[in-house]
C-alpha cells in the first residue's frame, strides 16, 4: 500500500520509528490529490503553507478540514458565494488543537452550502463525487471531507454534523464517521448552521483512528458556552475486543418500507457478527421516530435563519453594490448581497425558518417542534435504561446518483431519517462500514449510545471491526 492509503496509527508507528517522515506522507497525499481530485473534487482549496513537519509532535498527519471551520488568515466560505473572500482573523478551537498536535492541514473540503444538504450538490462551487463511483454523490453535507479520506487524498478529516452530515457521507463513502455528544467538541470557530444541533467530529479509515482524532479535538472550551465541562478519557483505552454481556437495542421503527434490501441484509449480518462476539440483541421502541424529520426541519431551519442573518454584505465576504443599489438605500444593498450570495437551498431554509419563528406561527411550529424534540430525547433516555447501545442502518439506501434527488428537496430530506434523532437528542453516534452493495457501493451501520458514552461506541465498533474486513478496502482510480 502507498503511504496515503494507510491509517494515521500505522503512519505514526512508522514516523516514530523514523522509517518515514511527515513530509513523505504529505507528499504521498499531495500526489494523490494531483492524480484524482480533478475527478473527485473533494477540495475547495489547498493550503500552501500548512506544515512544520515536526516528527516529534504527537500527530504530524495530513488532515482535511470542512470549509466551515475558521482558520486564521485562510479563506473560509462554507461553499457559499456570500463568504467568498472572507479570511478568518482567528483559529477555531478545533483548528488550534490540531495545530498544537502537529497536524498537517492539507486544505479545505467541499460541502453543501452552509451544511444544508445530504449530497454536497448544494455547494456553490460544484458537486463532489463519490470515490467508489464517480456518477454517485458522496453524501453530505461533509461530502468533501468523507470523499477526501475515501479517495486517500487525506489520511483523516474533520466534518460537522447537524442532522447526519458526518455519518451519512461516512456511510456513502465507506469510512468511519463520528458525531460526538453535543458539547463534547468545542464549536468555537465553527460557522453555525443550527447552534443547538451542530457538532464537529472525525472521519477516519478505522475505529482506532477515530478514537485518536477525538482525543485531539475533544474537551471543555470556555470560548463555547455550550461546551461541556466533562473530563475527556483516553478513547483509545476503550478499544477492547469485548462485547460479551452488552445489550444492544434494535429499534423497530427503523426497519421501514423504504429500507433497501441490501442495506437490511448487511445490517442483519453485522448483528450476527456482534452476537457471535457475545453481545445480546433486543428489540426496542423509539416511538416518536416518525416525527424526527419534521421536528428537525422546524428547529434547524429556525436556527439557521437566525444564524444567517449576519451575512448582510457589510461584515463578511461578498458585497453586491451595483450602480442601481448605490443610488438607493442600505436595505437594497443588504437585499442585493443576500440575493447574489445565497444559493437556492439557503434561501429555502431562511424562508422556512423565518416563517416558523414569526409571530402567529411560533407557537404552532417552533414551540411545538421543541416539545416534540423533548419527546424524542426522552425516547432515547428510556431506551438506554435497558440497553447499552442502539444499532441501526446509517441511511436507508447506498449513495444515489448525482442529480437524482436534487430537484426534490423532500426526498433529499428523507435520506437523513436515521441520523437526525441523535442530533435532536444530543447523543453520540457513529457510522462505520458494514458491507458493499452488488454495485460496489459501501453500506454503513450506525451505533448510538447515551450522552458522553463515546467509549461504548468505540468498544462495540472496534470489536466489530476486528471481526470483519470492510474497513480494509481502498478505492482505486484508473
Ligand atoms: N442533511 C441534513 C440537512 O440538510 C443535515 C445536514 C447536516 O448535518 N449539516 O440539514
Amino acid at each position: 500500500m502507498n503511504l496515503n492509503e494507510l491509517t494515521a496509527h500505522e503512519l505514526i508507528d512508522q514516523i516514530s520509528s523514523s522509517q518515514i517522515s511527515p513530509q513523505d506522507v504529505h507528499k504521498s497525499v499531495r500526489d494523490q490529490i494531483d492524480a484524482v481530485d480533478s475527478k473527485v473534487k473533494a477540495y475547495l482549496r489547498l493550503n500552501d503553507n500548512p506544515q512544520n513537519y515536526d516528527a516529534a509532535s504527537p500527530y504530524p498527519i495530513p488532515i482535511a478540514i470542512k470549509d466551515n471551520m475558521c482558520m486564521q488568515g485562510i479563506e473560509t466560505t462554507c461553499a457559499s458565494k456570500i463568504l467568498q473572500g472572507f479570511k478568518s482573523p482567528y483559529d477555531a478551537t478545533v483548528i488550534r488543537k490540531l495545530k498544537d498536535s502537529g497536524a498537517i492541514l492539507v486544505g479545505n473540503t467541499n460541502m453543501d452550502e452552509f451544511a444544508f444538504g445530504s449530497s454536497t450538490e448544494n455547494s456553490a462551487f460544484g458537486p463532489t463525487r463519490n470515490p467508489w463511483n464517480l456518477d454517485c454523490v458522496p453524501g453530505g453535507s461533509s461530502g468533501g471531507s468523507a470523499a477526501a479520506v475515501a479517495a486517500n487524498e487525506a489520511i483523516w478529516s474533520i466534518g460537522s454534523d447537524t442532522g447526519g452530515s458526518i455519518r451519512q457521507p461516512a456511510a456513502f463513502c465507506g469510512v468511519v464517521g463520528l458525531k460526538p455528544t453535543y458539547g463534547r467538541v468545542s464549536r468555537y470557530g465553527l460557522i453555525a448552521f443550527a447552534s443547538s444541533l451542530d457538532q464537529i467530529g472525525p472521519f477516519t479509515k478505522d475505529v482506532r483512528d477515530s478514537a485518536m482524532l477525538l482525543n485531539i479535538i475533544a474537551g471543555y472550551d470556555p470560548m463555547d458556552s455550550t461546551s461541556a465541562d466533562v473530563p475527556v478519557p483516553d478513547y483509545t483505552k476503550a478499544l477492547t475486543q469485548d462485547v460479551s454481556g452488552l445489550k444492544i437495542g434494535i429499534p423497530k421503527e427503523y426497519f421501514i418500507d423504504g429500507l433497501d434490501a441490501e442495506v437490511k441484509a448487511a445490517i442483519d449480518e453485522s448483528i450476527k457478527v456482534l452476537k457471535d462476539c457475545g453481545a445480546e440483541f433486543v428489540e426496542i421502541s423509539l416511538p416518536h421516530t416518525e416525527y424526527a424529520v419534521a421536528t428537525y426541519y422546524i428547529v434547524a431551519t429556525a436556527e439557521a435563519s437566525s444564524n444567517l442573518a449576519r451575512f448582510d454584505g457589510v461584515q463578511y465576504g461578498l458585497r453586491s453594490f451595483p450602480e442601481k443599489v448605490r443610488k438607493s438605500s442600505l436595505i437594497d444593498m443588504y437585499e442585493e448581497s443576500r440575493d447574489q450570495g445565497f444559493g437556492p437551498e439557503s434561501k429555502r431554509r431562511i424562508m422556512l425558518g423565518t416563517y416558523s419563528l414569526s409571530s402567529g406561527y411560533y407557537d404552532a411550529y417552533y414551540l411545538r417542534g421543541l416539545k416534540v424534540r423533548t419527546l424524542i430525547k426522552n425516547d432515547f433516555e428510556k431506551a438506554f435504561e435497558s440497553v447499552d447501545a442502539i444499532l441501526t442502518p446509517t441511511s436507508p439506501t447506498t449513495a444515489f446518483k448525482v442529480g437524482e434527488r436534487s430537484d426534490d428537496p423532500l426526498s433529499m430530506y428523507l435520506s437523513d431519517i436515521f441520523t437526525i434523532s441523535a442530533n435532536l437528542a444530543g447523543i453520540p453516534a457513529m457510522s462505520m462500514p458494514c458491507g458493499f452493495s452488488q454495485d460496489g457501493l459501501p453500506i454503513g451501520l450506525q451505533l448510538l449510545t447515551k450522552a458522553f458514552d463515546e467509549e461504548m461506541l468505540f468498544r462495540i465498533a472496534h470489536t466489530y471491526e476486528q471481526n470483519t474486513e470492510w474497513h480494509k478496502r481502498r478505492t482505486k482510480f484508473n
